[in-house]
């Protein structure tokens, strides 16, 4: 599969009506039981966070697996909110795990196609300052959520060669980037490169170890791990192939995720039975 070529300097794919994806959402989630709290408004476009809790019931003392997800931070990727879509309508989930999707954080990036909101921030840097209306108050609505095993964040990059992930797991839990990385492969290009965005890359994973106090400007991977985890993957999808490649590749990505939290789970609950 050859790259597009047509995102020289920025992104220049295609573009969505967020505003018909939230909806196309909503009409996904709550048939299966998602129920949603509108945590803020932006550019006229309310801000849903999506919650299912999970389907099958469990034996006392046994803790749901409790799964967040987001996408829709940079307003110039649309893969991600429509990957959301299609988690929700492929209604996969695993039955034993507590789910929370805030499917689109920045409604104004999307009306402008632009990474920032229309006041020209970067909101995914937004995350130990707080300076920004949407996401004060998506860390407003954060605070009031339980800790979560995993938080996965969705993103797209139209420099990359391929999907790639970053994964923070400073606990050493068992990782979750090879099995995503090898369910990718099969529907998209994956980025071999030694080096991307800076960072050591092996096979599409950069495992950073970083301390976030150290770092001044802070993504809501940092926010979560300091937070409400220690576990959390950014997966990125390449801009630059065709935008159902990269919906594939991320829905690819959180299946396998998924399956891989679901079979610890049942492996824990083995062993300590
Ligand atoms: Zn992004």
């Amino acid at each position: 599969m050859q790259r597009l070529g047509k995102n020289h300097g920025g992104y220049f794919g295609e573009i969505i009506d967020i505003r018909a994806v939230l909806e196309d959402i909503r009409q996904a989630a709550e048939p299966h039981g998602w129920k949603s709290e509108m945590f803020h408004v932006a550019g006229g476009v309310a801000m849903p966070a999506w919650r299912r809790a999970a389907t099958e019931v469990r034996p006392p003392n046994q803790n749901p697996l409790r799964i967040y997800l987001s996408s829709g931070i940079h307003g110039d990727e649309p893969a991600g909110p429509l990957a959301a879509l299609q988690l929700l309508r492929d209604n996969r989930w695993p039955a034993a795990a507590d789910l929370w999707l805030v499917p689109c954080l920045n409604p104004t990036g999307f009306i402008l196609n632009t990474r920032e909101n229309e006041g020209r921030k970067d909101l995914n840097r937004d995350y130990r300052h707080l300076d920004t209306e949407e996401i004060a108050a998506h860390v407003r609505w954060l605070e009031k959520q339980p800790e979560f095993d995993v938080g996965l964040c969705l993103h797209e990059d139209w420099e990359s060669h391929g999907f790639y992930v970053y994964e923070l797991n400073p606990d050493q839990r068992p990782a979750l980037a090879p099995g995503m990385v090898k369910a990718v492969a099969p529907v998209c290009p994956i980025d071999l490169s030694p080096e991307i965005e800076g960072r050591e890359a092996k096979g599409g994973i950069i495992t950073p170890s970083m301390n976030p106090a150290d770092r001044p400007l802070w993504p809501e991977a940092f926010w979560l791990l300091q937070h409400k985890t220690r576990h959390t993957c950014t997966l990125e999808a390449p801009s630059d192939f065709p935008l159902p490649t990269r919906v594939n590749a991320l829905v690819a990505a959180v299946n396998s995720a998924l399956e891989t939290m679901a079979v610890g789970q049942i492996q824990a609950q083995q062993k300590s039975g």
